[in-house]
């Protein structure tokens, strides 16, 4: 079967996600056959290199024998048995290894299957806990503008991407928005520490006036990933975990898409040495082979849940595919992959080639920005380089960049006018020249 007859078996019984599916009126679909490392292979045999880890979940490649062969095994062993009242090997190891990885104060794992869930347990956790504490008054939540943590009701609610968001908007909880430490705007040659601390500002203010209403502050930690890879500095963390003690407010730290190495620490919480009340896992936990996320939190809030039945204090939610044995198989081998081939410090030089590379965009008319933060690296187009004047959203220049790329064989995914690279660890130096290579002609050809 070649791709065109393919894809109408496709179109004839599928909707895809986040499309708009007139689209593929124009724009090919591209079925894929089969994956091999940084490579997808569609049904014509061609080849796309994976610059964004196929939505930022693969971590080592595709098809990788390491992760394969234990899910394998497991698959024999035990495919799946429901969590509550019952365990497994695979389950049991994954949170003794988590709980080690992760800051010290987090203690306990709570699983769900993917991002969106893991966000919902902890926003109900945190307010469960203070309901529990006999704190009614808190039913509030903080968030910041241009944040993302996923489209179920709730986590949709506490997001700020007003593409997913503003259709739904009366269906959802009103959360209290504080400017983002999103430092595109920050003044020329003020230092990116400097303005996030000047941004904190307003977070503080907040929290200092309406603490008694606010269970929790949600973030993305250094990177609003869906937000155009907008970064930030470590301080704000530290000033928000400093805050949110002194108030008595919760930190959520949702580690979806920056978690394993992808802001080149293992968790992007280590680089302002904080520990969150709540940390959400998901994407890269299995190595980007299976379904699976989990909330990690502290021994107070395990605590805070724990009594006789009939106190009615117990978190009763949960999800029929929590904890899959196969899906914790493969985050114990992608964390074997971790440590046996010391990855967060090979991942340096591939950050620092994707850094290289890209250097000539420095001085292109149309690019406003060029960022980076570890394995993630971000071009910012614009009209106007001086002013960060945007191009109007409908005249979809990334869109051009992401067809350039399909016809050179590569993968890159522009949000709006971001093109970025959020590469599987396994490519080489010369798969990232290649890579860079096809997204600055792209660019090019999309600011001409
Ligand atoms: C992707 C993402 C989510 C949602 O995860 P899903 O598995 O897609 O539901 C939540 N938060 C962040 C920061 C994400 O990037």
């Amino acid at each position: 079967m070649n791709n065109d007859e393919f894809i109408r078996r496709d179109l004839a019984v599928l909707w895809h996600p986040c499309t708009q599916m007139k689209d593929h009126e124009q724009l090919p679909l591209i079925p894929i056959r089969r994956g091999d490392g940084v490579w997808l292979e569609d049904f014509n045999g061609q080849r796309y290199l994976d610059a964004i880890s196929s939505w930022w979940v693969n971590l080592f490649g595709h098809a990788n024998p390491r992760i394969s062969m234990p899910i394998k095994e497991q698959l024999d062993r035990l495919e799946h048995v429901l969590l509550a009242g019952f365990s497994h090997e695979p389950v049991v190891q994954l949170s003794e290894r988590l709980v080690a990885l992760t800051p010290a104060a987090l203690t306990r794992c709570f699983y769900a299957d993917n991002g969106s869930s893991a966000v919902e347990v902890a926003l109900k956790m945190s307010f469960h806990y203070w309901q529990n504490q006999g704190a009614n008054h808190k039913t509030k939540f903080v968030n910041l503008s241009n944040s993302y943590h996923g489209e179920t009701l709730g986590a949709l609610s506490v997001g700020d991407v007003e593409l997913y968001k503003k259709t739904y908007q009366p269906l959802l909880l009103e959360p209290i928005t504080v400017a983002s430490p999103d430092c595109y705007y920050r003044q020329d040659g003020q230092s990116t520490e400097e303005y996030s601390k000047q941004q904190f500002a307003q977070m503080e203010q907040v929290l200092a006036q309406r603490h008694q209403e606010i269970c929790a502050v949600i973030v993305e930690p250094l990177v609003q990933c869906a937000g155009y890879m907008r970064m930030y500095d470590p301080v704000y963390l530290a000033l928000l975990r400093d805050a949110c003690d002194r108030y008595g407010v919760h930190m959520i730290a949702d580690e979806i898409a920056v978690g394993f190495g992808r802001t080149g620490t293992l968790f992007a919480c280590e680089q302002a040495g904080v520990a969150p009340d709540f940390m959400c896992l998901s994407k890269g936990l299995t190595g980007g082979y299976l379904p699976l996320s989990v909330v990690l939190t502290s021994e107070p809030v395990y605590q805070a849940f724990y009594d006789d039945y009939q106190k009615l204090t117990a978190f009763l939610h949960s999800h029929s595919y929590t904890g899959n044995p196969l899906g914790c198989t493969a985050a114990l081998a992608t964390l074997d992959i971790f440590e046996q081939d010391k990855v967060i410090e090979a991942n340096k030089i591939l950050s620092e080639a994707m850094y290289r590379e890209v250097q000539e965009l420095q001085d292109h008319p149309h690019v406003a920005e060029v960022r980076q933060c570890g394995m993630i690296l971000a071009i910012e187009m614009a009209a106007d380089k001086v002013a960060k004047t945007p191009y109007p959203w409908q005249e979809r220049r990334g869109l051009a960049v992401y067809r350039h790329g399909l016809e050179e064989g590569v993968l890159l995914r522009p949000l709006g006018n971001v093109v970025y690279f959020m590469p599987p660890y396994v490519i080489t130096q010369e798969q990232i020249r290649h890579m860079t290579k096809v997204a600055i002609e792209g660019i090019h050809l999309a600011t001409k």
